[in-house]
């Protein structure tokens, strides 16, 4: 197999695009598709101010690099979560990241304002992801909106995406599916949110990543084994396995048949909290509930 460019010797072959690419060709590849997704899905111009989330993996912190190394004006938002040593760590590899791009970072310590993912967790007596998810979701909107961000882009992939379909489409969970776009328009106290690595796989961006020199944090977050996700990655995995160019198609097919029947069904009525003025669909937030919930534990000792 040689490369389709330049009949060098491949570093990827790529079956769902049946494409063998270099070194050199797969990193402009993987730039103009990035370019290609962002203007197939209208997701920001080079006007737009984003705010990437980064969590210190490898996806994240190339969407980051590359829509630099596109001329977006790109900056980073890192959310502390207090995930033992695992935060530490991501947390000093995204700062070295950014000092090495010498791009604008912006910090947020969950436990000056709440409390850490664990404590969330224990008293809650929700799984980790599930309220980590919630208070993500709550800082990456509330952030890109009180610092005049346009966009917020999350490094999600074809993987992550594709799982996550899976998992709603085993139980029909058709609120969920309305939502399931790569790109969430601005609406209701709600900045647009978008997905640019929604078509790369995990091997892709991670192959991106390490031709670059981006140092990312190869360990994963403790609370990630029990995610169900993971599992829904290796069953998909096993598909792609047996049937090369499924899990692309998988994803595509939905966006295109499956997505316009079910986006009506996301709207449900929101109003501003009462308290931190976020669109809720209940008079107070489940941060701000959340909120009342740790200060009372404080108060009274745990
Ligand atoms: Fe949060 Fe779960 Fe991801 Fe850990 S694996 S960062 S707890 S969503
Ligand atoms: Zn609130």
């Amino acid at each position: 197999m040689r490369c389709a460019i330049c009949k060098k010797k491949p570093i990827i072959y790529m079956p769902h695009h049946r494409l063998a690419l270099c070194k050199e060709d797969f990193q402009r590849w993987f730039e103009r598709y990035t370019e290609k997704t962002i203007k197939e899905f209208g997701m920001f111009t080079h006007e737009d101010r984003i705010l990437v989330t980064v969590s210190g993996g490898k996806d994240s912190l190339a969407l980051w690099f590359v829509l630099r190394k596109l001329g977006y004006k790109a900056d980073g938002f890192y959310l502390h979560l207090r995930i033992g040593d695992y935060s530490e760590r991501s947390k000093a590899k995204v700062e070295s990241f950014a000092r090495r791009m010498g791009a604008r970072l912006i910090v947020k310590d969950l436990e000056e304002e709440l409390a850490g993912v664990p404590t969330l967790k224990e008293l809650t007596y929700r799984e980790a992801c599930s309220v980590c998810g919630l208070v993500k979701r709550y800082n990456f909107n509330k952030v890109a909106k009180e610092l005049g961000y346009t966009v917020v882009a999350t490094g999600h992939n074809l993987d992550d995406e594709a799982s996550s379909l899976l998992a709603n489409v085993m139980n029909w969970n058709t609120k969920y599916l309305g939502r399931k776009f790569p790109v969430l328009e601005e609406e209701e106290g709600f900045v647009k949110k978008v997905k640019p690595f929604c078509k790369f796989t995990e091997k892709e961006t991670a192959l991106y990543a390490l031709l670059n020199g981006i140092d990312f944090i190869e360990e994963e977050c403790p609370f990630a084994e029990d995610a169900t996700s993971i599992f829904y990655k290796e069953i998909l995995n096993r598909v792609e396995e047996r049937s090369p160019g499924t899990k692309l198609r998988f994803y595509l097919e939905y966006l295109k048949k499956v997505y316009p029947r079910f986006k009506e069904e996301k709207k449900g009525a929101l109003t501003p909290c009462k308290i931190c003025g976020e669109p809720s669909p209940t008079e107070i937030c489940a941060v701000c509930r959340l909120k009342e919930k740790v200060t009372k534990a404080f108060q009274g000792g745990m």
